[in-house]
């Protein structure tokens, strides 16, 4: 079962901008990737056609054997916070919150229950290792532990796919190495996620690796 297929994709931006061209990528359930291309190639384009926050000009995008094109923006929102997970190279936590109830909100936009969230949340962020640091606000966090975080907020309801975003590239060497060997052990684990990556040396460490260039797949590769 393909958790998402990207068939034909193309996108043209205002101005005639082709970031991206006949692009189609089928991700299997459990799968973990890399989307590697240099600055520019479309990896940001496509990583916003996969996680619906965009809509490409050309082409189809399903996610659970579902179109997307069809749905109404509710709808849209709905299928994004219950079978997508995001990860952003910046971590993108609210300060005010701690990371519990940073977790927490994320199944709010799921439509889980209150009553829910919080032992949801609190599983989640016991999953990344983060337990003894439940109750800390992001500052008082170093960089790895809020990458930590953010996956914890991605993973808290189960999606069916995570995208992640340059997920090392706001981290140092050590951190950065601690937050992929989390994403293996958590591939290991059964969950399905996209890692977008100008790093080659990263790209080559997963499992399956595509890559992009000028907007168009050139190579895609499984070990
Ligand atoms: P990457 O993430 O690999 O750096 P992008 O997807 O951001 O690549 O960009 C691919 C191409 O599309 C680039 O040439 C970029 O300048 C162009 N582009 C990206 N977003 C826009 C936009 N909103 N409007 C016009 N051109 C854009």
């Amino acid at each position: 079962m393909n958790v998402i297929e990207v068939c034909g994709a193309r996108m043209t931006y205002p101005g005639g901008v082709v970031a991206l061209d006949q692009v189609s990528l089928r991700i299997g359930q459990g799968e973990l990737l890399a989307i590697v291309g240099p600055s520019g190639s479309g990896k940001s384009t496509l990583l916003n056609i996969m996680g619906t926050l965009d809509c490409p000009t050309g082409g189809t995008v399903r996610i659970d054997g579902q179109d997307v094109a069809g749905l109404s923006d509710a709808k849209l929102s709905r299928l994004r916070a219950r079978r997508l997970g995001f990860v952003f190279q910046r971590f993108h936590l609210t300060d005010g919150m701690t990371a519990a109830e940073n977790v927490a909100a994320g199944l709010l936009y799921a439509g889980v229950p209150r009553r829910l969230r919080r032992s949801m949340a609190l599983a989640a962020i016991d999953r990344v290792g983060l337990s003894h640091r439940a109750g800390h606000h992001p500052h008082q966090l170093s960089g790895g532990e809020r990458q930590r975080v953010a996956i914890a907020r991605a993973l808290a309801n189960e999606p069916a796919l995570v995208l992640a975003d340059e997920p090392t590239g706001a981290l140092d060497t050590k951190n950065g190495h601690a937050v992929l060997a989390l994403l293996q052990r958590l591939h290991a684990e059964g969950t399905t996620i996209a890692v977008i990556t100008h790093d080659r040396q990263i790209a080559a460490s997963m499992p399956r690796c595509v890559e992009i260039r000028d907007g168009r797949l050139v190579s895609d590769r499984t070990r």
